[in-house]
């Protein structure tokens, strides 16, 4: 059974949940194919955040634009091969950006995307019993 999301335009083709342009005007077109919300604009909606990224740092105060674009790329990405893995939202704190992401493997990818492109810090926190990551990154 086809689905499209009604919010980001992905399309359930009876397997998965993806993006694909052509399919998603194809199917829009039929009566009988249903709209409703996919995984990951299901999950923004119930406020379902399952990890936190904090980035900080002195690094920050001249790369603040790479660190954006960085973590805009990373989301993109990802969400692109999960539509579940969104960022949630992101804010701008006194020592730089906290990012909350509705899965855990976004907020991990985060950190260690800024570890290889930045070095710095990282440090990963899984709750223990809790199924929900901190993760820290940190340069001056
Ligand atoms: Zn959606």
């Amino acid at each position: 059974m086809m689905k499209f999301c009604s919010n980001c335009n992905a399309v359930f083709d009876g397997h998965k949940w993806g993006y694909d342009k052509g399919l998603y005007e194809k199917i829009i077109k039929k009566e009988d194919v249903k709209s409703g919300l996919c995984p990951g604009c299901e999950r923004v909606e119930k406020k379902m955040v399952d990890g936190v990224v904090l980035i900080k740092g002195d690094f920050l105060k001249d790369h603040k634009d790479e660190a954006l674009n960085l973590i805009h790329n990373i989301a993109e990405k990802k969400r692109k091969k999960n539509v579940a893995a969104r960022v949630f939202k992101m804010r701008e704190t006194s020592e730089g950006f906290s990012i909350e992401t509705t899965d855990q493997a976004l907020a991990e990818l985060i950190g260690k995307e800024f570890e290889r492109a930045f070095s710095g810090k990282l440090d990963i926190q899984w709750l223990e019993g809790e199924s929900f990551v901190r993760v820290n990154w940190e340069r001056d």
